[in-house]
């Protein structure tokens, strides 16, 4: 087991320790949401043939002329053609996106002349192909339209139904929807629709905003799970039921250096390989991340904002390798600090940050038990080891 690694180093480990799951068939039609596997080709050129961009008369550039006048031979709306002569002296009135006769090579807009149905009188001289959206121009048959890795949404849904791909006979291969089990554990905790809290008791408030971001990910989440106990039997009893039910396995609490740290004592019960444990980062540098039965266990320090941190900066991309879509990780933009913030860390500090148009604003609690504070926070700050920022310090900011 390494220990005591940088964020990168733990980044590597848990991305070469898991494979994308193996690809399943689905419909098209129902595959929003799911991760390509496979790369998605063009069938058919987009436009299929030319088109006119706008309002007008199509014509032959050679024969137009301020003060031209033409005949007008047919009239044509998106969705009919035209494939007629269109003679020298002759135009063709074509609305928005209608197929551009063959015999011509551009489109004098409506407003350039005056346009009537019979005949239309020029007021300028267009080039060749001007005002001409060409056969393909969006893309052409054969094209790489989707690249494997890419998640089914918003525009790849749109393209790939321009495509003619979403067709009901279409079947595309995808990951299957990702399976997480999320086991929260602590003897402190009780259920959060406890009507009072006794003695030394919190409400657990780390499933319910773990569970929340992993449906926000598409992630079905097929074990949800508080011990609301520190017994290292019970959670390898419950880590060992749900692991045939999923493909990763999420806890928070136990994984520092307390007499209650129980996930010390728990792995080995499972027969668990540990790749690594502590990480030079705050908060949350008590992450631990094992194998148990080949499938990821990633072990979150229960400090609610620090487990918040740490599923962004190091679930999303274990999420993202077992997708097989990218890197996983936020967006990083570079921001400048709008104040002071003096506090130095021998690791990088993340913080959360509130972005605006570049400047980033921290608010006053940083630590890693505070959730109020993260209200309204739209980013984590990275403040790099050993530094102290003064107001101006250009800083990374991973988008959340
Ligand atoms: P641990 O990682 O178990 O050492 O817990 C670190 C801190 O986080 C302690 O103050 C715990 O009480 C708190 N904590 C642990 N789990 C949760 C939870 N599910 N909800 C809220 N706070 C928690
Ligand atoms: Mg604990």
């Amino acid at each position: 087991m390494e220990q005591n690694i940088s964020v990168e180093r733990a980044l590597e480990m848990l991305r070469s320790a898991v494979q994308p799951l193996p690809p399943v068939r689905r419909r098209a039609t129902e595959a929003e949401g799911f991760v390509l596997a496979e790369d998605v080709f063009a069938p058919i050129h987009q436009p299929p043939w030319p088109r006119s961009p706008l309002d007008g008369y199509a014509l032959r550039a050679a024969y137009s002329a301020p003060g031209a006048a033409k005949r007008v031979v047919a009239t044509i709306c998106a969705g009919s053609c035209y494939d007629g002569p269109v003679g020298p002296k002759e135009a063709v009135r074509l609305m928005t996106g209608a197929p551009i006769p063959p015999e011509c090579d551009c489109v004098i807009a409506q407003e350039d002349t005056d346009g009537g149905t019979e005949t239309v009188l020029l007021h300028r001289a267009l080039r060749p192909w001007e005002n001409y959206c060409f056969t393909g121009e969006d893309y052409r048959r054969g094209a790489l339209l989707l690249p494997q890795g890419t998640r089914l949404r918003g525009l790849a849904l749109g393209l790939l139904a321009s495509a003619g791909l979403l067709r009901r006979d279409v079947e595309l291969a995808v990951r299957p929807r990702l399976r997480a089990a999320l086991i929260c554990t602590g003897d402190e905790l009780v259920p959060a629709d406890t009507p009072e809290l006794g003695p030394g008791k919190i409400y657990s408030s780390n499933a319910w905003l773990l569970a929340s971001r992993l449906r926000m990910l598409g992630v079905e989440l097929t074990v949800l799970r508080e011990t609301f106990s520190d017994d290292a039997p019970a959670l390898a009893e419950t880590v060992r039921s749900a692991l045939p039910g999923c493909d990763l396995v999420l806890t928070t609490g136990g994984v520092s250096v307390g007499a209650k740290d129980i996930l010390h004592e728990t792995l080995p019960l499972l027969g668990a390989e540990r790749l690594f444990w502590r990480v030079r980062l705050k908060p949350g540098s008590p992450l631990m991340f094992s194998l148990v039965d080949g499938k990821p266990l990633l072990s979150l320090s229960g400090n609610p904002f620090a487990a918040a941190a740490t599923f962004e900066l190091f679930a999303r991309p274990l999420l993202a390798a077992l997708e097989g879509c990218g890197e996983g990780l936020p967006t990083a933009v570079r921001a400048t600090l709008d104040a002071d913030f003096p506090k130095r860390a021998s690791v990088p500090r993340y913080v959360r940050g509130r972005l605006t148009d570049g400047r980033l604003s921290l608010p006053a609690g940083h630590s890693s038990g505070q959730l109020a504070s993260g209200l309204g926070t739209n980013c984590l700050a990275e403040i790099p080891a050993g530094a102290s920022c003064p107001a101006g310090t250009e800083v990374r900011a991973w988008l959340l």
